[in-house]
């Protein structure tokens, strides 16, 4: 007598539970509440590294700006809930075909290249963001980063640039840029990018411009 009522009282839960299940799949929207959120994947890319110094002027070094700025990119990334991959995390020696090659591999929404411009004179200054010719979401993404980074700095906004023979942004399959967050070879300029203030202040520019490219990206 116990072991059926026991039967009984099993089947009773087992159709309750095939109900709810019932009732989720016949409701769509509640159904896509429940998909889990896709995160999406950028690569942060400080340009040069190890022997490749990059730009240099007195002790401001390139490579270790480039490096400092993306570390904190990265952060703020990973703060707002996306996947970040670095293509190197500290001073080290990595090729171009390298940091494409993690890119693609890795299926990236977005490649974000970080570097310092250099000039023959010591007052040029400002913020370019570079795109490969022809590729148009390339192109909008540039756009977003070199409004959100001129505007988070308040620096001079140099606009952007299209080029044909960036390895990087050539070879990428993300929509890729190469920020040129400013000129080392400026005395003012090199100052504020070599303080923590002004490079978090790129670094918010550059996540909210990724923030604005994927909220502008048609479903
Ligand atoms: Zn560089």
């Amino acid at each position: 007598m116990r072991k059926k009522s026991s039967f009984i009282y099993i089947g009773l839960i087992l159709m309750g539970v095939m109900g709810l299940l019932n009732i989720e799949v016949k409701n769509p929207n509640q159904v896509y509440a429940q998909k889990p959120t896709m995160k999406k994947l950028i690569v942060i890319d400080p340009g040069h590294g190890g022997r490749d110094v990059g730009a240099i002027v007195d002790e401001a070094l390139e490579k270790h700006i480039n490096l400092q700025i993306a570390h904190k990119v990265k952060y703020k990334l990973s703060q707002q809930g996306y996947d970040v991959v670095m293509t190197r995390e500290q001073d080290e020696e990595v090729s171009l075909e390298q940091r494409v090659k993690l890119s693609n591999e890795s299926n990236a929404q977005l490649f974000v290249s970080i570097h310092q411009n250099a000039i023959e004179d010591n007052v040029t200054h400002g913020i370019e963001t570079w795109f490969e010719s022809g590729k148009s979401a390339s192109k909008q993404f540039a756009q977003f980063i070199q409004e959100q980074t001129s505007l988070a700095t308040g620096a001079k906004n140099r606009g952007i640039k299209d080029y044909t023979s960036l390895y990087v942004t050539r070879n990428t399959h993300a929509p890729s840029v190469l920020v040129e967050c400013g000129f080392i070879t400026s005395d003012y300029e090199r100052s504020l990018l070599s303080s923590d203030r002004y490079q978090e202040e790129i670094a918010e520019g550059i996540v909210e411009g990724i923030n604005l490219y994927f909220q502008s990206e048609p479903i």
